[in-house]
């Protein structure tokens, strides 16, 4: 369901309109804001990147995580999670069930880089690779209850086949919403810092594969780099780019989000 006819639906509930078409629980479901899922990178033992001047990614990533959640919530257009909010270590395989259990609208990572070239800096964002989504829309659409879960309770024990075509239109739409959230990223970071040659890239992190939530892995930077690294260490710095992240956000969801076909 797109923002806007959420909208329209919680505006309609408080205006006492949409009650009686609607039964309680898809009333209490039309009437949450879309939650975003805020990732911030590696974690505890995992200190990720270590960069100039003593940086170190897992801080950077968790400082600006939180800044990108307090300028979401400040919209009140959105419910925000994090995979993570202290220096802990949680496994890529934990943080994509945390967005699958909170029913993630949206799924954003946020990472520092660095490079043995000291020259190399800005920012970029990767989506999953194509080659990667066809191996895992193979192995999901086999498991058990493999399209329960991604096309919706409907949808269990059909045969494999349908199994697989099901799980492969769900993920067509996901990687579509996937590929436009980086857009918007990428346009937002460019007005606030230098981006990578090709910002827009293609990998195969595990973190990005959820079938069905649309998600973006943000490299903000390269702690390799003496601007960069310099950069990220000063609050005003981080703010600005979590602002440009939240714009992001606003422009992939007024734009359209994620219009579902099934489930
Ligand atoms: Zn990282």
């Amino acid at each position: 369901m797109s923002l806007p006819r959420r909208r329209l639906l919680r505006h309609g509930l408080r205006a006492g309109l949409a009650a009686p078409l609607l039964s309680p629980r898809r009333a209490a479901e039309a009437a949450l804001a879309p939650l975003v899922m805020i990732d911030p990178g590696h974690g505890g033992i995992d200190p990720g990147a270590l960069g100039l001047d003593g940086t170190v990614e897992k801080i950077i990533t968790l400082a600006t995580g939180f800044d990108l959640r307090a300028r979401l919530l400040a919209t009140r257009r959105y419910r925000v999670a994090m995979t993570r909010t202290a220096d802990v270590f949680v496994s890529l395989g934990e943080r994509v069930a945390l967005a699958q259990k909170y029913r993630a609208s949206l799924f954003m990572s946020l990472h520092a880089n660095i490079f043995a070239e000291p020259a190399i800096r800005g920012g970029s964002a990767y989506t999953l690779s194509a080659h990667a989504s066809d191996r895992l829309a193979g192995a999901l659409a086999k498991s058990e209850n493999g399209a329960d879960r991604v096309a919706g309770p409907k949808f269990q024990h059909v045969p494999t086949q349908v199994a697989e075509i099901l799980v492969s239109l769900v993920q067509h739409e996901t990687m579509l919403g996937s590929a436009r959230l980086a857009e918007h990223v990428v346009a937002a970071l460019g007005r606030v810092e230098p981006l990578l040659v090709r910002p827009w890239r293609q990998a195969d992190f595990a973190v990005l594969q959820s079938v069905s939530i649309p998600s973006t892995l943000v490299e903000m930077g390269f702690l390799s780099n003496p601007i960069d690294a310099a950069n990220f260490q000063k609050p005003a710095f981080r703010a600005s780019v979590a602002g440009a992240l939240t714009g992001a956000i606003d422009s992939w969801f007024a734009t359209g989000g994620l219009a579902r076909v099934a489930g």
